[in-house]
């Protein structure tokens, strides 16, 4: 069905320690509309990062299948799913993963220095334009040693808009910050996807702001609840 961003069957993976076998996911069919937000939420060590690498096209299942904006992701070489990856999804990381030597837009600027056809002025201009929309005009020179928790998460979000993705893949994206700067945050996510019609993916173990979802998920030992 072509209203769906994301479809996902029957997805597990298990990791060894030693001898010991890990399920950290169990069979998880899932499905997320284009344009939906969905939250997937649960303890710690529930399997939640694990899905969402799976369902961004990091982390290859032990089975089960992804189809994401139409692709069978897995079935595709890894040079073919990393294209894919830089085109189609952006992703924001609990620890916002800046390179703390480039400044603000440098940092925004870099998955589009990726693409062959980049043009790095035009790049340069809508990584300005991002970091306006996320409230950071005047921090566009500015490295990530010298912004806020608050701030570096914006930059990120700007980062993962640059390549205008379909869809956006959260991980914990307010673990770091304190209660203020999450619902800013949240909000910021929020109102870009229904502005933009992006689709958006949370997993994490707060559910405060799951109510703001179109769809919320629980997620416990490897299970959707
Ligand atoms: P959550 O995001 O909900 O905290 P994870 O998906 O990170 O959960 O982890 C689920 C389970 O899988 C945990 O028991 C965790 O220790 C284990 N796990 C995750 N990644 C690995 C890995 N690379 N190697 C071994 N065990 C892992």
């Amino acid at each position: 069905m072509n209203d769906l961003m994301v479809r996902a069957k029957d997805l597990r993976k298990s990791f060894y320690n030693g001898k010991n076998r890990i399920d950290a996911v169990k069979g998880a069919d899932i499905f997320i509309k284009n344009g939906e937000s969905l939250f997937i939420t649960g303890p710690s060590g529930a399997g939640k990062s694990t899905l969402l690498n799976i369902l961004a096209g990091f982390e290859k299942p032990d089975k089960g299948e992804v189809i994401l904006g139409g692709e069978n992701i897995y079935r595709l070489s890894d040079k073919k799913r990393a294209v894919i990856r830089n085109e189609k999804i952006g992703f924001i990381f609990q620890f916002y993963h800046l390179l703390p030597e480039f400044t603000a837009a440098e940092n925004v600027m870099l998955p589009a220095l990726m693409h062959p056809k980049c043009v790095r002025v035009a790049a340069k201009k809508k990584a300005e334009e991002l970091l306006a929309k996320v409230g950071l005009s005047m921090r566009l020179n500015h490295r990530p040693g010298e912004m806020s928790g608050g701030e570096q998460q914006r930059v990120a979000i700007a980062r993962s808009l640059i390549n205008s993705p379909k869809v956006l893949f959260c991980d914990e994206p307010t673990g770091n910050l304190d209660s203020k700067n999450s619902r800013a945050i949240y909000e910021l996510l929020f109102g870009i996807s229904k502005e933009n019609g992006l689709t958006l993916a949370v997993v994490t173990h707060e559910a405060g702001f799951a109510a703001s979802a179109d769809r919320c998920l629980g997620i416990k030992d490897g299970l959707l609840v």
